[in-house]
């Protein structure tokens, strides 16, 4: 498999005298196999360059697939200059995680409609097949790619492929779930407690293991994280740490950050290595720079390419409510943050249930079977660790099983730990921003979806 970076930076496009080294353009990377499968990761600005190079290439068609990990402008803004796309004959399948609301078609047709573009995306001469996926795994010529979700104010997804026995990861705009520095221990390879005790963090890690080139998020530094929480990207100490944990291979810095110049990439450079260097690891680290290409060999003989659709494409608005609606119960004592919440998930479409205190909060569970719950845990009465150990008592699964997002102020890892031991499906730290929660809502509502159909 050979892999090329077309575009490494984060946000938005910086070119320029300072950037020239690790390149301006926006996320982008080429990943093509043995048997000729072209996949690409992301439609940032630096599709352009693919594309032009694909149409000087002598073959035709020119069929890929285009893996999206979620649709801010920095990861779709090539889309409508990618050259392939406008020329009869060839195919492309573009996948993008799904959801509740606009479907990929539409957001992808809303940014090339006449207000922004002069041609629109049914004037496009290439065949398309559009993919909305959830979690889970499909098979891509003689490859496999499994999806999972990452941490981001957009539902995103991170893409693990793997081919005759090489492995990448592409992980980008995906930040820590829990607030402590992973501080990982300096004299083994295991991961720090901050990293096991949040489920979430063990599955991101799983996505990762053992890959030969962990591409992932590293967009800032553990100094300027927390400015910067919320926003959806990893500090560089923390994308060490878990690609160490996960036992990669290779880690490739990504989604630099656009403030960044060369000199200031080659620090972070230094800056993990040390890390590594210091945890006894040997895992090769280095900064993603556009143009740059690796080759992965593909030991193992080829599987006969299959063309088999997506076991985990999204299947269109079904809803987890048998009444055909996603109620969401608040539960919090505080009006402030109920209002906010309130705000940003009728704006979803969801009908909102709201307690402030944990009796109310159960009652209103057994009676009105919501799809969710967020759940504060400092409460008058009855906390929301009683409140969810009850529920998870209970006989009825819409309500044993129903996921429970606890927010809280309590962020050190042994109150992450007490939070899971209670039953909690996700642990999110206050202070949020709404977009940060309305992405974690939509995320269990579609696992929950998932695991119900
Ligand atoms: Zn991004
Ligand atoms: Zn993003």
């Amino acid at each position: 498999m050979h892999i090329r970076f077309w575009g490494t930076r984060g946000s938005f496009a910086k070119p320029g005298s300072t950037t020239l080294r690790y390149g301006g353009n926006t996320s982008c990377v080429e990943a093509r196999m043995a048997d000729g499968t072209l996949v690409v990761f992301d439609c940032g600005t630096g599709v352009h360059g693919l594309g032009q190079a694909l149409l000087a290439a002598a073959q035709r068609p020119i069929d890929g697939h285009l893996l999206i990990t979620h649709t801010h402008w920095d990861h779709i803004q090539g889309f409508p200059f990618f050259a392939p796309l406008f020329a009869s004959g060839n195919t492309w399948h573009i996948y993008a995680p799904g959801g509740f609301g606009k479907d990929l078609e539409g957001t992808l047709a809303g940014q090339m409609e006449y207000t922004y573009f002069p041609v629109t995306l049914g004037q496009l001469g290439a065949t398309i097949h559009f993919h909305e996926l959830t979690e889970g795994t499909f098979d891509l010529g003689s490859g496999r790619v499994t999806a999972c979700y990452l941490n981001h104010p957009a539902v995103a997804l991170g893409y693990r492929l793997e081919v005759g026995g090489a492995t990448i990861v592409y992980a980008t705009d995906h930040e820590p779930h829990t607030r402590e520095p992973s501080l990982l221990c300096t004299s083994s390879v295991a991961p720090a407690s901050a990293l096991t005790v949040h489920p979430e963090e063990m599955r991101h890690i799983a996505l990762l293991a053992q890959a030969d080139l962990v591409i992932h998020d590293a967009q800032y530094t553990e100094a300027e994280y927390p400015q910067k929480r919320g926003w959806g990207h990893s500090p560089v100490e923390y994308t060490v740490d878990v690609a160490l944990a996960a036992q990669a291979k290779r880690l490739a810095l990504f989604h630099h950050d656009p403030l960044r110049d060369d000199a200031a990439v080659d620090h972070l450079v230094d800056l993990c290595r040390q890390r590594v260097r210091a945890c006894g690891s040997t895992m090769e680290v280095f900064a993603a720079a556009e143009g740059q290409v690796i080759a992965l060999p593909e030991a193992a003989p080829p599987r006969a390419p299959g063309g088999r659709l997506p076991a985990s494409t999204a299947t269109g608005t079904t809803s987890v409510d048998p009444k055909g609606e996603v109620t969401v119960l608040l539960v919090d004592d505080d009006p402030a943050i109920v209002q906010l919440l309130q705000t940003v998930l009728q704006l979803e479409g969801f009908r909102i249930l709201i307690a402030h205190d944990g009796d109310t909060a159960l009652q209103l569970a057994k009676t009105e079977r919501p799809s969710l719950l967020l759940l504060d845990w400092q409460m008058p009465g009855r906390d929301g660790l009683e409140v969810c150990r009850s529920l998870r008592a209970e006989t009825d699964p819409w309500l044993s099983d129903m996921p429970v997002v606890l927010l809280t102020g309590q962020n050190r890892a042994e109150h992450i730990a007490t939070g899971f031991a209670a039953g909690v499906t996700d642990y999110l730290t206050k202070p949020f921003s709404p977009a940060h929660v309305r992405s974690r809502v939509h995320l269990w509502l579609l696992r929950r979806r998932g695991s119900i159909l």
